[in-house]
């Protein structure tokens, strides 16, 4: 069972608002994640090695959220919110707490446009909400050219189940993930993918990217933003040491070379980040989906 945690504020502004997601706040319902990446950024000691067990609901979330919205409104300082940004807005509990799809409600009567980041599929609960949100948000104003407010990015490392398994055990299946990107598509959200972090040699492969990018053009995604890992520490519940762990056992072949990659930082070598970039940018124009979301909008 998750800890019921009370907070002093849920609407985070962002210092910047990043080009990619163009967060302008975000929220986090809960704390922690139960989808339990490997990779993912928040890892450290902080939450323990199994992210599940540290998970906690912030059961003053809607009604904080509500509060700082209405000042926002007020000062007319709208902008992009974002679920979520260190943890799934979908993660298991949310069937219970229905956290994020309150909070969805008190978005929409303060007119805030979203960015919903996931990997489940139980976003297809909330479609008539994020309908209304797409149809009623103030945009701010550099960001009218969107004329919309509801964006959806699906999140995968892979396409593949059994490699999910491995680095993302919590979270909902890639193939079952597919299928809910497919029809938030059909909805005629403004979908895209969040393409990362691509795996080096498992799920960065010519084979594997040529597999993702044809489904996801097939699909008619209206965007895939794609980057590389970053893996941090070498203590029991740090990302590199989790990743480290599970190719020692799933794929010992490859745990020379990512101990090269990673043997002076957290970032893949810059040589590696070149390559990549080219080969996105490659990708990007062969099947023709854009990789930025503003590309796809202004297009
Ligand atoms: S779903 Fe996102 S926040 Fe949750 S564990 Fe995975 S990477 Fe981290």
């Amino acid at each position: 069972m998750p800890k019921e945690i009370e907070v002093k504020s849920v609407l985070n502004k962002t210092k910047k608002r990043d080009s990619w997601f163009l967060d302008d706040y975000t929220f986090n319902p809960y704390s922690s994640c139960s989808f339990n990446c490997l990779y993912c950024y928040i890892r450290g000691s902080k939450y323990g090695i199994n992210l599940e067990q540290s998970l906690s609901v912030k059961t003053n979330a809607i009604e904080l959220l509500d509060k700082q919205l209405s000042n926002k409104a007020k000062k007319n300082q709208y902008g992009i919110i974002v679920l979520s940004s260190a943890t799934d807005p979908y993660l298991q509990v949310e069937k219970k707490y229905q956290l994020t799809q309150r909070a969805l409600e008190v978005i929409l009567k303060h007119r805030f446009p979203v960015h919903i980041i996931t990997k489940s599929d139980l976003i297809e609960r909330d479609f008539d909400l994020l309908k209304e949100i797409n149809e009623q948000a103030i945009l701010p104003e550099d960001l009218n050219t969107l004329d919309r407010g509801t964006i959806i990015s699906f999140s995968f490392s892979t396409l593949l189940d059994e490699v999910g398994k491995i680095f993302e055990p919590g979270a909902t299946k890639p193939t079952q993930r597919l299928a809910a990107l497919e029809k938030t598509v059909n909805e005629g959200f403004l979908t895209g993918v969040s393409l990362m972090p691509l795996l080096p040699y498992i799920s960065d492969t010519t084979e594997q990217l040529d597999l993702a990018f044809q489904t996801f053009s097939d699909m008619q995604v209206n965007y895939v933003l794609p980057a590389t890992i970053t893996l941090f520490g070498n203590g029991d519940a740090n990302s590199k040491k989790l990743v480290m762990n599970a190719l020692e056992k799933h794929y010992p072949e490859l745990v020379e070379k990512y101990e090269k990659f990673f043997q002076h930082g957290s970032q893949m070598p810059y040589y590696y980040q070149t390559a990549f970039k080219k080969k996105m940018e490659e990708l990007s124009l062969t099947y023709k989906i854009p990789n930025a979301i503003l590309k796809y909008t202004s297009s």
